[in-house]
């Protein structure tokens, strides 16, 4: 028997300040000690994901002086790059270990070069505030069924000023990811601990509150999959 979706946000808080913790932060982190051949598979696919979405975001422009919300930082990967683009980044998660994680990295990566340091903070996307130009969330998705993940989509947009870009597990992937990321997701069945999602599902979350998908990436390596997507209110796709 699962626990119930209420519980959820309980389970995934618990399980990245510890054992989701060390193990995601090994995923995330450069170093190949005690880094098994999936982990190191899902490394590069995440890492495709962070490149692309910063891609996304710059669009042939600077990011200085942008401000962007990271929402669901965990250790850092994207948070720190912006910041290195000038962007002003409101850094956060549930998990207090990640935040503290991602701080000491950007601190680590950012104080010799002068860069502004992100802002980080220790809090879930639900009780975010604020306007921001971009919002950014990545790989989150994952734990969030589908009926929370569209309040979730539009609580994220109406953060956002301009844009909003997500990524998240393919729904067509489903049975795949399954058999493949077992012990990497939280709760008693760990494999139905994680959601996927479908693209129309997204789309049409995002069209409730008036948004609409402007561009969109697809990215996948062995063990990762990740549909990334830029969403704009309608009437500013151009
Ligand atoms: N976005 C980061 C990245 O791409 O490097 C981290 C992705 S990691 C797979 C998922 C992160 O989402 C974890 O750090 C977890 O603590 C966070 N998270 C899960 N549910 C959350 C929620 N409701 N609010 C905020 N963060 C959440």
């Amino acid at each position: 028997l699962g626990v119930p979706a209420a519980d959820d946000k309980a389970v995934v808080r618990d399980y990245f300040n510890n054992v989701g913790f060390d193990r995601w932060r090994k995923i995330y982190s450069e170093s190949t000690d005690d880094v098994n051949k999936v982990q190191l598979d899902i490394r590069l696919g995440h890492s495709k994901t962070v490149d692309n979405a910063i891609q996304m975001l710059k669009d042939g422009d600077t990011l200085s002086g942008v401000t962007v919300c990271d929402a669901g930082c965990g250790t850092g990967s994207l948070s720190i790059p912006l910041a290195r683009e000038g962007a002003i980044v409101s850094a956060s998660d549930i998990s207090a270990a990640m935040v503290s994680e991602a701080e000491a990295n950007a601190r680590a990566a950012l104080s010799q070069e002068g860069v502004a340091m992100p802002k980080f903070e220790v809090k879930d996307l639900e009780s975010l505030d604020g306007k921001y130009d971009t919002v950014v969330c990545l790989d989150v998705l994952i734990h969030y069924p589908q009926e929370k993940a569209e309040g979730m989509i539009a609580h994220l947009a109406s953060l956002a000023e301009r844009r909003l870009v997500l990524s998240f597990a393919p729904k067509t992937f489903y049975f795949n990811l399954l058999k493949r990321i077992g012990e990497l997701f939280p709760g008693p069945s760990k494999a139905t601990r994680a959601y996927l999602h479908a693209e129309r599902d997204v789309e049409r979350a995002l069209a409730k509150v008036g948004w609409t998908v402007r561009k969109r990436g697809f990215i996948n390596t062995q063990f990762y999959f990740a549909n990334l997507i830029e969403a704009v209110p309608v009437g500013s796709e151009t």
